[in-house]
């Protein structure tokens, strides 16, 4: 579990890459400084962890794109202190991500063999989640709602309305959504009743799955 200058250095190399391709939220981007990816990632892919590319991880899952991790949090425009759910833990960089910008996090993993690995890693790193839990995240998290934001980092075919329902007045959800190619699409709640809804442009992830495996 080393960090070396050398990867402070491929660090800051992918910040600058980042901020290129238009992320300029300079919390998103000191987060992406500091927060040692290639720990993230099996140790084969070391070499590869500061490219912006998405990678494999266990159990046939990715570690998103970094620009695309940086886009969905600066659209989720996180407050020190915002109470967020996060839909698909994988590797728990995007959870790292959220709590060095100061998030209350809750996060859902299906996969049981990631959620037990991220869950014994991530403190290691001395990045603790409110809660990490294996379950499926099509339903949220009911008993510890409304959240501030919610964000999905797996393709959903559809917006599940559970996740709508979650949310604060004033609050967020990032969600790609769509089959093969997904729509990253902003659902802010304007009231108990009303949402406005923003598109950002074409994204691919691994899909949203039913139940827990
Ligand atoms: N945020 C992760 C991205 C991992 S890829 C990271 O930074 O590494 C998407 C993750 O969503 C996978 O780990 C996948 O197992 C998980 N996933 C898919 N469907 C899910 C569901 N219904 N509930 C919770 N997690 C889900």
């Amino acid at each position: 579990m080393k960090d070396t200058f050398t990867h402070q250095g491929m660090r800051k190399k992918l910040v600058e890459t980042l901020s290129r391709k238009g992320i300029i939220d300079k919390n998103v981007l000191q987060a992406i400084g500091k927060i040692p990816r290639h720990l993230f990632m099996d140790s084969g892919f070391v070499d590869h962890a500061y490219v912006d590319k998405a990678f494999p991880i266990a159990a046939d899952q990715t570690i998103s794109q970094p620009y695309t991790v940086a886009r969905q949090t600066e659209l989720l425009e996180v407050k020190k202190g915002d109470k967020i759910l996060e839909i698909g833990t994988g590797s728990g960089y995007q959870a790292a991500v959220l709590l060095e910008i100061g998030a209350t996090l809750y996060t859902i993993e299906r996969q049981n063999e990631l959620f037990k690995k991220t869950k014994l890693f991530l403190p290691k790193l001395g990045y603790k989640p409110k809660r990490l839990i294996f379950g499926d995240g099509y339903i949220g998290l009911q008993s510890e709602a409304p959240f501030d934001g919610i964000i999905v980092t797996a393709g959903a075919p559809f917006v599940p309305n559970p996740l709508l329902a979650q949310l604060k007045v004033g609050g967020k959800l990032v969600i790609p959504v769509g089959e093969n190619v997904q729509i990253m699409t902003v659902f802010l709640r304007k009231s108990d009743t009303e949402f406005e809804k923003e598109e950002y442009g074409e994204f691919r992830f691994v899909p949203l799955l039913e139940d827990k495996n």
